[in-house]
């Protein structure tokens, strides 16, 4: 008897975990606030809490949904140039080397007058990037895109490449910086970066937009500066990995980048899903169960219990918890049989700290069949007393993939 391959469906309340809060009477935002719909979860499911890397290793976002899809930040992370470049679209090979850049203003001797050439966009970035795209230097392809406003991401392409450079970009005003090699091997790579700082000068300074922006009176976008070099590491794709096909919902750049590099499917959004506070987490959780149809794995990432930690508002963020546990209740309500869902975060991100801590996170996994234990609420400390216990991020998966009837049988 074979048993069904149920789908999988992660559910990242980015940030969610806290402290003990002052203001709310020593409480977390989780105990504090009333979830009936999550508790409903932890109730009928099997909690525990989780270590997304280590132990009181405090995650970036961006490897801790490394870990949760089940790959080793510590092989794959190589900076955040790859998947921000990623995240506006621009997924390169293994071996390309990627960079975050600015469109920034510079005077003739090349003196930077503003970072952000205020605050440039699209659709003039849009025609910026169409005159800069097509160059080859030295062998090295040279690629970039637009993100939102004044952001863009450069790849380059070619042999005896090197990701070991310093920055073009000085984050200051002032003179534009001579990028370096950090070692011998990067010097070409330094080199190449520095020739297509000066191609970018040439190509846009005085180009229809600057023209344009000249006429008006407003900072010229006349220069790109690229910053946070990496190479495009050397991932197993996630269907490859586990033989499940797999997308994302999310609508964050950076969260999107991590999964594309990844190989999951970014799935399109509609406007009201931002990443911000103000994002529709109905349309999003709706978007995600649709695209449960196609995919047998989903993971969902909700930005907004993160904004609110990093803004250190006590009321701000049990408000968002509120709204979280209203999109669990729609995602009850409407969940497909013979799935496996998974409510989990990425990190602490507590309101008294304002940043991102290495607490571990509550998680709760529910599913028909599923053995329940005795946790009656999604919360830090009554998920700690749950039958899964106490795990790494990368476990999960693992975990859920097995309830779904996907684990594949180790020995005979
Ligand atoms: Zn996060
Ligand atoms: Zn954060």
């Amino acid at each position: 008897m074979s048993a069904v391959k149920k789908k999988i469906l992660f559910v990242v309340m980015d940030g969610l975990g806290d402290r003990a809060c002052k203001a709310l009477g020593g409480l977390t935002p989780l105990q504090y606030t009333s979830t009936p719909n999550l508790d409903w979860f932890a109730e009928n499911g099997t909690s525990g809490i989780m270590d997304v890397i280590a132990p009181g290793i405090a995650p970036g976002s961006d490897t801790a949904h490394l870990s949760l899809l089940g790959y080793d930040p510590d092989k794959v992370y190589t900076g955040r140039g790859p998947f921000e470049a990623a995240g506006i679209g621009l997924i390169g090979k293994e071996g390309d080397v990627a960079f975050r850049c600015n469109f920034s203003t510079v005077d003739n001797n090349m003196i930077i007058t503003d970072r952000r050439a205020g605050r440039v966009k699209a659709p003039e970035t849009t025609e910026l990037i169409k005159a800069l795209n097509g160059m080859v230097i030295d062998g090295v392809e040279v690629i970039v895109k637009e993100g939102t406003e004044h952001r863009a991401a450069l790849l380059l392409r070619g042999p005896g490449l090197n990701a070991d450079v310093t920055d073009a970009d000085p984050h200051d005003l002032g003179p534009v910086a001579v990028s370096k090699g950090r070692t011998k091997d990067a010097e070409f790579t330094a080199s190449v970066l520095n020739k297509f700082v000066k191609a970018s000068y040439e190509l846009m300074k005085d180009h229809p937009v600057n023209l344009e922006r000249r006429k008006k009176g407003l900072p010229e976008a006349n220069i790109l500066l690229p910053r946070g070099a990496g190479s495009f590491p050397h991932i197993i794709p996630f269907q490859k990995k586990n033989k499940m096909s797999a997308a994302c919902v999310a609508g964050v750049g950076m969260i999107k980048g991590i999964c594309g590099v990844c190989g999951l499917d970014v799935i399109d959004l509609p406007p009201e899903c931002t990443g911000g506070l103000d994002t529709d987490m109905i349309k999003k959780a709706d978007a995600a169960l649709r695209t449960l149809n196609d995919y047998d794995y989903v993971l969902m990432n909700v930005k907004a219990s993160d904004v609110s930690g990093h803004d250190g508002i006590a009321e701000q963020k049990c408000s968002v918890i509120s709204r979280l546990d209203e999109m669990a209740g729609y995602i009850k309500n409407s969940m497909p049989k013979d799935l496996v869902i998974a409510f989990t975060a990425d990190h602490c991100t507590p309101i008294e700290v304002g940043d991102h801590t290495g607490d571990p996170v509550p998680v709760t996994i529910y599913s028909e069949g599923i053995v329940k234990d005795n946790v009656k609420h999604f919360n830090e400390l009554d998920c700690s007393k749950g039958r899964i216990g106490r795990i790494r991020g990368h476990n999960l998966l693992q975990i859920c993939m097995d309830i779904a009837n996907r684990s594949e049988k180790f020995g005979a």
